[in-house]
């Protein structure tokens, strides 16, 4: 009787694992068309230079416009089209589309796109990149590529080479989510980052007088003394960022300022911070 229920529920749950692996097949099949039709976007998050509280750069963050599921977040199927390889593919449309629509923006605002370990090991990312610069006419030093430390966990020789050669031609290079791997210290070491995201669990309780608000000054003074720009990712109030202001920290982005929106709007807030200046 109880070997028969067993055997019952070992059905269940082949069959749900069934249910699983197709409906990842179909995401995965869904994805690769997504690309051929055109139906990524790119929406922009603002990062603010605290010094000034202006707009300095632009994060390009991707969304799948989906016929029945809406806009659906990159945190869904970025895993998933690193698994596929098709992360080369998107990857290197975002690379275009984000040069493209930072060409046409005010010369003193950067764009920042994010760069996956699966493409940054690809052979052609290097090329990739710098067509993507030469077809838009933006120049290098407007672009930031965010890397998250745990790309550099394994291939490190690799990476490191085209992350040196790409600096050389002028790009950026940003470490995103710092503080979430294990090894950022040698990693800050071993290569020459511009700037330094600290991610936002570290800005949660930043206000409070707790650890994270130590380690957001230690990482500011570190940074300082490398010459690298600190960044507090994720300021959603007021508390936050008078906090992060007090770390002595550089630039801020997050909800508080403004979310990811789409380039319409990006394009009507630069407008208008543009208007506001030289008014004033
Ligand atoms: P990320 O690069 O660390 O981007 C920051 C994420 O935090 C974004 O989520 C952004 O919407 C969110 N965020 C910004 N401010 C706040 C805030 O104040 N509070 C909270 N709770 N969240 C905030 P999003 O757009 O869902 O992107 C998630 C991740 O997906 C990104 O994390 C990045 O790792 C990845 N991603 C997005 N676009 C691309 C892309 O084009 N290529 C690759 N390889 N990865 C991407
Ligand atoms: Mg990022
Ligand atoms: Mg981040
Ligand atoms: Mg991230």
């Amino acid at each position: 009787h109880a070997k028969n229920a067993g055997r019952g529920q070992a059905c269940l749950f082949e069959a749900a694992m069934d249910e699983t692996a197709q409906a990842r097949r179909v995401l995965e099949r869904e994805l690769a068309e997504a690309l051929s039709q055109g139906s990524f976007e790119l929406h922009y998050q603002p990062l603010v230079d605290l010094g000034s509280d202006r707009v300095t750069g632009l994060e390009a963050l991707v969304r799948w416009r989906h016929p029945e599921l809406g806009l659906v977040s990159p945190a869904t199927f970025i895993p998933v089209a690193e698994e596929t390889g098709l992360i080369v593919g998107l990857g290197a449309w975002v690379l275009n589309q984000a040069c493209r629509d930072a060409a046409a923006w005010p010369a003193d605002v950067k764009v920042a796109v994010n760069v996956s370990a699966v493409q940054l090991r690809h052979r052609t990312f290097a090329q990739v990149v710098l067509l993507a610069l030469a077809a838009s006419g933006l120049r290098p030093e407007r672009l930031e590529l965010e890397i998250t430390e745990s790309v550099l966990l394994d291939d490190t020789e690799a990476n490191l080479e085209t992350l040196h050669l790409l600096r050389r031609a002028g790009i950026r290079i940003s470490m995103d989510d710092f503080g979430t791997g294990y090894s950022s210290l040698s990693y800050l070491r071993r290569f020459p980052f511009d700037k330094i995201k600290i991610d936002r669990s570290f800005v949660k309780d930043a206000g409070q007088a707790t650890e994270a608000g130590a380690i957001i000054r230690a990482l500011v003074g570190l940074g300082g003394s490398l010459g690298i720009t600190t960044v507090v990712e994720g300021v959603e109030t007021e508390a936050q960022l008078a906090a992060v202001r007090a770390e002595g920290c550089q630039e801020m982005q997050g909800f508080l300022f403004s979310p990811p929106r789409p380039i319409g709007e990006i394009r009507q807030m630069l407008a208008e911070r543009d208007r506001t200046t030289k008014a004033a």
